[in-house]
């Protein structure tokens, strides 16, 4: 057999290991990449095998002359748990050149979850009550094998989940013994079945009364699956520097890989504190595994929570449950509107969500060149109006940070959102271009490449995307999708 998949000739290699850029063509069969060579080649080894490059058929070949080809992007921060059942080609994502997402985070996943009653803030993010049918990651897994999407998916346990079907709602108080065993049969189970790791979500309602033994107690059911635990902390404002501290500690009880979620300084009076913050964890990253991942913009977007409005400078109120036809607007302009205060109209329209401008672009950006950050989108696909970063992230972190702004190489920028996130999330041969490895790909020009998505239009695909490979499949090419759902269920393995 003379005949292989893909031929990528021609192409811009940056591999995802933060090396230097080389020029090479790829050779796909099936959903591996099967040869890496160089035009000086005039026969290449496959399995063994010496074949004469004249004598190679390939049923398609890609020329990427002058184009970067790089591995798929991973969004390690996703909550696109529905999403991937809603919209199978997953376009908000694959049209940036992600390939794999990292859904469950923020603590809320869509499985494990075996509960009919009202859920607090921020559970409603995953989509209304018909969404809740996953009472485990085995029934997850078998819906996204049977209908899967154009990307891979790998899920983390919300522990807000486990808090509220265990505590049957009651969540305003720390768990007790017998609860917090009860979580923890579920986490084990939810690690077998596959599920990747624990994410905590501190700063919610749904979570915010649970010590911090609470944690490490579920944290430490992670160790013997070589699980990962993520956390949006308790504080990312005024107590950001004590719950940067907090979770040091878990992880080091705990002994887990621990990954701080879209790290930020959160409010004027907190802005600065980056510096601080990435002290600590340089010093805590040479005694245990401690990571972190950010998105590339300065305003935050959530449920609508009084105590995140008051310290935002700026609010936009982007839907209501309880407003049917709401125009996103801002705030002030939608309390007199309403004739109330803020606080009331809060209450009026929950649950509701909101952008929330309240960052500095000096923290991001220390935040976002600090060595080893990945880069996690955090969009909300349920959304009517999300926040750009939804569509916009990666091109984003390409094309303004490392090409305009130049705060670190495109191969920098791209290890931060390929290999990093393979490798500190233990998705096995994925986020590098090297034989063996699965052909998640992206071509992409390096000179166009930009995000487009805006506060006012945020569903605007980026510039610059050419092609999108997911296991050996094109999903994304002349600025569309294919409608080919190639993606898998990602179980985690340590590569430690
Ligand atoms: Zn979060």
């Amino acid at each position: 057999m003379n005949e292989f998949d893909y031929l990528i000739k021609n192409g811009i290699i940056i591999d995802g290991s933060g090396n230097d850029r080389y020029e090479a063509n790829i050779v796909i069969n099936g959903n591996k990449i099967i040869s890496i060579f160089d035009n000086s080649k005039t026969s290449i080894y496959i399995k063994n095998k010496n074949y004469n490059l004249a004598d190679l058929n390939f049923k398609n070949v890609i020329d990427a002359t002058s184009k970067i080809v790089s591995p798929g992007f991973i969004d390690v921060h996703t909550h696109d748990d529905q999403n991937i059942f809603v919209d199978r080609s997953m376009s908000c994502k694959i049209s940036q050149g992600v390939t794999t997402c990292i859904a469950g985070n923020c603590g809320i996943s869509l499985a494990p979850f075996d509960f009919s009653g009202n859920v607090p803030a921020p559970i409603p993010l995953l989509g209304d009550k018909n969404a809740y049918r996953f009472p485990n990651v085995k029934s997850y897994k078998n819906e996204f094998q049977k209908q899967p999407s154009s990307i891979n998916i790998s899920l983390l346990t919300g522990h807000s989940m486990l808090r509220v079907q265990v505590m049957n709602g009651e969540i305003n108080r720390g768990a007790t013994k017998d609860e917090i065993n009860k979580m923890k049969e579920i986490l084990e189970n939810a690690l077998i079945e596959g599920s990747i790791g624990l994410s905590t979500g501190l700063a919610y309602p749904a979570a915010n009364d649970a010590p911090i033994e609470e944690i490490i107690e579920l944290a430490k059911v992670l160790k013997k699956y070589n699980g990962i635990f993520t956390t949006h902390m308790r504080n990312e404002g005024d107590n950001l520097v004590e719950s940067v501290n907090e979770t040091i500690k878990i992880g080091k009880l705990a002994d887990v890989r621990t990954v701080i979620s879209h790290h930020k300084c959160a409010g004027r009076s907190n802005w600065g504190k980056s510096k601080e913050t990435l002290k600590l964890i340089k010093e805590a990253k040479k005694k245990q595994h401690l990571d972190l991942d950010c998105y590339p913009y300065t305003a935050s977007s959530t449920m609508l929570l009084k105590h995140f409005v008051e310290r935002a400078d700026k609010v936009l109120v982007t839907w209501s449950d309880k407003v049917a036809d709401l125009e996103v607007s801002d705030i002030d302009k939608l309390a007199k509107k309403f004739k109330c205060t803020i606080d009331e109209l809060v209450e009026k329209i929950y649950p509701a969500g909101a952008i929330y401008f309240q960052m500095d672009d000096e923290d991001l950006n220390r935040i976002i060149s600090f060595d080893g950050t990945m880069i996690g989108s955090d969009g909300l696909p349920g959304d009517k109006h999300p926040h750009p970063r939804l569509w916009g992230t990666f091109p984003r972190v390409l094309g303004k940070y490392s090409r305009e702004m130049k705060l670190f190489s495109l191969e920098e920028a791209i290890y931060k959102m390929t290999f990093k996130s393979a490798k500190t999330f233990g998705l096995e041969k994925r986020g590098l271009i090297k034989k063996g490895y699965f052909a998640d790909l992206v071509i992409f020009d390096p000179k166009k490449i930009i995000d487009k998505a805006t506060y006012e239009k945020p569903l605007t695909p980026a510039l610059g995307i050419d092609t999108v490979i997911n296991n050996g499949q094109i999903v994304w090419q002349s600025k569309k999708p294919t409608n080919i759902y190639s993606g898998v269920f990602l179980e985690g393995k340590s590569f430690s």
